[in-house]
């Protein structure tokens, strides 16, 4: 079973399927694979980090402009493993941009403030910001930390930010416009930019 698939220009990893989230939008409720991928769902064992280090190098690089650890679950729920990973591509000196999709709960779930782990290993960190205020984000995600996941996410965006050189926040174009503008406003107030994807199936996070 493959650790890694191709979706649009980049090459994804998929390393976990833990996850502190049960969005209502997960395309784990819906599907089991992304475009072309196998099945995302880890039967046995996940893979070893050297064995997803094997993979990644295994493929033909320079035709995908970035490495995103995303996959079928939350990446940083692994997150020694995405360091290690991280920081083995920089020393192969990967050209590619390396990129974590998270829902921003890394800091939280180690129970200590992470976000320096990531320095000199993740060019950019896309958050799942997903809802403008605490009640709706809970109401959306359904996070193990209620409506605190709401505030370790903006405390990591806020924190990651000193340690790489990009940190956007994405929220689904399904969203009601006044919630979209209040997120732009919360994104505005924390000087990340926001963007808005359209929703689609292919899509994981
Ligand atoms: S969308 Fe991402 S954060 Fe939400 S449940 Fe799915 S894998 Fe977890």
């Amino acid at each position: 079973m493959s650790a890694t698939y191709v979706l649009g220009d980049n090459l994804y990893i998929n390393l976990t399927n833990k996850c502190t989230c049960n969005c209502d939008f997960c395309i784990r409720h819906t599907t089991d694979h992304v475009a072309e991928s196998d099945s995302l769902w880890y039967k046995g064992d996940e893979p070893a980090k050297e064995d997803v280090l094997t993979e990644i190098l295994a493929r033909d690089l320079a035709i995908y402009d970035e490495i995103v650890f995303c996959g079928f679950g939350e990446p940083t729920c692994r997150l020694d493993d995405l360091i290690w990973i991280s920081k083995q591509l920089k020393k192969k000196k990967v050209k590619n941009r390396i990129r974590v999709n998270t829902n921003g709960h890394a800091s939280l779930y180690a129970g200590k403030d992470v976000s320096k782990l990531f320095k000199k290993c993740v060019d950019i960190v896309s958050v799942s910001l997903n809802a403008p205020d605490p009640v709706k984000y809970d109401n959306i995600c359904h996070s193990k930390y209620g409506a605190g996941g709401f505030f370790g996410m903006l405390d990591f965006a806020a924190s990651v930010k000193f340690y790489v050189p990009e940190v956007v926040f994405t929220i689904v174009d399904t969203m009601p416009k006044a919630d979209q503008d209040a997120c732009q406003e919360l994104a505005d107030s924390l000087k990340i930019p926001l963007r808005i994807r359209h929703y689609t199936e292919n899509y994981d996070d």
